[in-house]
């Protein structure tokens, strides 16, 4: 691979010849734009060297002028005292309508009921959730124009294997509005498989297993002379490293006999405790022995929360949600046909997999530890680059075949409402499927077909 391209002077190859084409890690908690330079996939810095671009946008209100809005550590550092214009995880409502948000009313921000869409009541009016997406996106687009000072061929973004065609149609509709051309959509697991992959090109059938900050997604890979099969997807499109945060505050309460705080904090309070919650969990993955600790003190307007958070305390207080993973891991090996013996190597990805609690069960149960040469919070985003780099055309020598499979089964609606899956879950695609169907009446001239996901 040739890292380093020497010219003549004045005869270095027009950079306009070479598309801007990126990866875009679309995340519930951050985001990261990576592009491949010199034949090597890297994640693009902001002006401050930061890779991850926290996925969170707030809005101010219309009178205090300027831009109105701020996105990634500005919006984050307000969260605690605003977070109800502070819009975080808002990919878990995109393409959704808000009674098919999970814990909806966990969020700190006002989510309204409309046809299609829920949407976030802010200060500066109503914000649909496709709008903010948008936001984060423009905000990554910007870094790659500036850092390749020339405009963007087009981008591939990833979504969670679990994503429906709404969620991919929103997704899609936020890419648009931020003016980035979609070369594709790919699943995280299968962008962290090409990073990996190509770094590595061994065979077998191989595990992915992300645990972001919202979502928990477990896909079984196929690796062949460079070509990715996936055979399965899983996973759970609500459970993520938010709510290792809430199992933890709610044994500190518990412990601590404060747990009426739950339901009575102000929003303001609540965000105050969740975020101490996440320190204090991230912090406890640097401990090296059970015995040491790490302090929880959290000074919020309604009084004091102190208790001294051991390890073996976090496993207790967090261990129902590792094992709710690993029941969407067994589920996944049984739709691929496959037993744990038949993994080759398990991949980590997402932030919440720097967990020692997550890295034992993962370990105990294939009985193998997993591969972790690549960063976990950078190689979906790693993976989509190279992919990107490809469909531009940038590398003619590129032999990238990637197969996918449709996460939820399709089906149209039968008289009576039953329906008949046509295509069905984890088959590979793209795909044609034909069936034959009889009118329901004689002489009728129409039908009109109602077409079913999941
Ligand atoms: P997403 O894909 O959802 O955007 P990330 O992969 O960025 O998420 O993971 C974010 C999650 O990872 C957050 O819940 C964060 O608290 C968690 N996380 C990051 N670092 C650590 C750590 N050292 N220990 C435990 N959890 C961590
Ligand atoms: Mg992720």
């Amino acid at each position: 691979m040739a890292l380093l391209q020497i010219s003549e002077p004045g005869q270095s190859p027009d950079p306009h010849q070479r598309r801007v084409a990126v990866g875009i890690d679309l995340g519930t908690t951050h985001s990261l734009v990576a592009a491949v330079r010199h034949g090597v996939a890297e994640c693009l810095p902001d002006e401050q060297g930061r890779h991850m671009l926290p996925s969170v946008v707030r809005y101010l209100p219309p009178e205090a002028g300027g831009a109105g809005r701020q996105i990634g550590f500005d919006a984050l550092a307000a969260q605690v005292t605003d977070p109800a214009n502070t819009l975080s995880s808002i990919k878990r409502l995109m393409g959704r309508k808000r009674a098919d948000v999970v814990q909806v009313d966990q969020l700190p921000y006002t989510v309204l009921d409309r046809p299609g869409m829920a949407t976030v009541q802010t200060v500066a009016g109503e914000k649909t959730p496709v709008e903010v997406s948008a936001e984060i996106l423009a905000t990554l687009r910007f870094r790659a124009e500036d850092t390749f000072d020339n405009d963007l061929f087009g981008a591939v973004i990833t979504v969670p294997a679990y994503f429906d065609d709404a969620q991919r149609q929103a997704t899609k509709d936020a890419a648009k509005l931020a003016g980035i051309p979609v070369l594709r959509l790919i699943n995280e697991p299968t962008a962290a498989a090409i990073a990996y992959g190509l770094d590595n090109a061994s065979e077998g059938v191989y595990a992915v297993y992300d645990l972001g900050g919202g979502t928990f997604d477990i896909s079984i890979l196929r690796l062949t002379q460079g070509v990715f099969e996936v055979v399965a997807t899983g996973g759970d499109s609500a459970l993520g490293g938010d709510d290792y945060d809430r199992a933890l505050l709610t044994w500190v309460l518990t412990q601590t006999g404060q747990t009426t705080l739950l339901n009575t904090a102000s929003p303001v309070d609540r965000a105050g405790l969740l975020r101490t919650a996440r320190q204090v969990k991230e912090a406890i993955s640097s401990l090296q022995s059970i015995s040491e600790f790490i302090a929880f003190n959290s000074t919020i307007e309604s009084g004091e929360v102190n208790f001294d958070v051991k390890l073996s305390d976090f496993a207790d207080a967090t261990q129902a949600l590792t094992a709710r993973t690993m029941v969407a891991v067994r589920k996944a090996l049984r739709d691929a046909g496959l037993t744990k013996d038949d993994i080759k190597g398990v991949v980590l990805v997402g932030g919440s997999t720097r967990m020692p609690v997550v890295r034992q069960a993962v370990e105990a149960f294939f009985g193998q530890p997993p591969l972790l040469n690549l960063n976990p919070d950078e190689v979906v985003a790693l993976g989509a680059a190279i992919q990107a780099n490809q469909l531009a055309g940038n590398n003619p020598d590129g032999d990238l075949l990637l197969l996918d499979v449709i996460p939820l089964s399709l089906g149209i609606e039968t008289m009576g409402g039953l329906v008949e899956r046509i295509v069905h879950r984890n088959e590979t695609i793209p795909t044609a499927k034909a069936q034959d169907f009889t009118t329901y009446k004689d002489g009728q001239t129409a039908m009109s077909v109602h077409v079913v996901q999941g």
